[in-house]
């Protein structure tokens, strides 16, 4: 591995400066029922206060304010499940830069109409992340439109991870932290930052049972896929791609521990999260707080757990809550 294009704490810590025209910082929320339940003192990271929804406008921001002027002429592009499509739509209108979503017809309609009012070009293909991911190439190539990755890039990671630093500022008690997974990206910057400065940080990461394939590519060892699910944590789906360059290497190093959870433990938590804390979370954004309700007694005592998206397609919510799935 060239070390030369691994991701840094310096790149992180740039990234925050960046940012922070177009990404506020977001609340940390004492979230006191939980810690009642939970016996820990378990704190909220709102990454649903973002605009659009999730943290995933950290990573777009990040990435596309460091393309050239020529670059951001001809426009983004990019696959995603949705919140990501989102984020790059969002910042792309706000830089003024024109932006082509490609999404599989998997993507919950709520999704697809919050894109079209982001003034975004929507382009549905095939099944799954892989079709998409194609006719982005095929727009880069035909088009001169830069692809924004959703996760496997060092811009991405290093926006995601901006916020550990908010974290370790507001929380410096904190003793471990609570990530969902997919690809990765999120966790890998969140990682590096955590066990560049505060290396006693335990960093958990959360995923679901039925469909993970960043904890089954941990157990062969290597990139693998998985088949696709249907699951009320759809911002957990995909692959974290067979040509993996960062964040399965940087999972490795820095995530001490995986959980991995039942839909209906991901549904009880999003309820749990509305009813207690009056908190709105889609599956993904619940599943950290899944994690510390199923497995509380291994929590260490101050934990930090990213809510990480609300755009909650709400009849799926209520099918999955009636007992379709789980
Ligand atoms: C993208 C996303 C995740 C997972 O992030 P990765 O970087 O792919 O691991 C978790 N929760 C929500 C709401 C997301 O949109």
């Amino acid at each position: 591995m060239n070390r030369n294009h691994d991701v840094t704490l310096s790149d992180i810590r740039l990234a925050h400066d960046r940012i922070s025209h177009l990404v506020k910082k977001t609340p940390l929320l004492k979230a006191n029922v939980l810690s009642e339940h939970t016996g820990i003192a378990a704190h909220l990271k709102l990454e649903t206060l973002n605009e659009v929804g999730s943290f995933k406008v950290r990573g777009a921001a990040n990435k596309i304010l460091q393309l050239t002027k020529a670059e951001q002429a001809r426009g983004v592009t990019t696959y995603s499940t949705g919140n990501h499509g989102m984020a790059v739509a969002h910042i792309a209108r706000e830089l003024s830069i024109p932006a082509v979503i490609c999404i599989s017809n998997r993507v919950p309609y709520a999704k697809v109409s919050m894109l079209q009012r982001l003034g975004a070009s929507i382009e549905i293909v095939g099944n799954g992340q892989d079709d998409a991911a194609q006719r982005c190439q095929q727009l880069k190539e035909q088009e001169g439109l830069t692809i924004i990755p959703p996760f496997d890039d060092r811009d991405i990671i290093a926006g995601q991870g901006t916020i550990a630093l908010e974290l370790l500022e507001d929380l410096p008690e904190m003793e471990e932290v609570v990530v969902p997974v997919s690809g990765g990206g999120l966790i890998s910057g969140i990682g590096l930052a955590i066990k560049q400065i505060k290396p006693d940080v335990r960093v958990t990461g959360v995923s679901i049972a039925a469909a993970s394939a960043m904890s089954e590519s941990l157990k062969e060892g290597r990139p693998v896929e998985v088949p696709e699910k249907a699951t009320v944590a759809d911002s957990l789906l995909g692959g974290i791609q067979l040509d993996n360059r960062y964040t399965f290497s940087m999972v490795r190093q820095y995530m001490d521990r995986l959980i991995l959870l039942s839909e209906r433990s991901i549904i009880d938590a999003m309820v749990f999260l509305l009813e207690n804390e009056r908190v709105v979370a889609e599956g993904a954004g619940a599943a950290g707080t899944a994690a510390v309700l199923k497995d509380a007694e291994t929590m260490k005592q101050s934990a930090a757990i990213l809510v990480t998206g609300n755009n909650l397609d709400w009849q799926q919510f209520y099918q999955a809550r009636e007992g379709e799935w789980g």
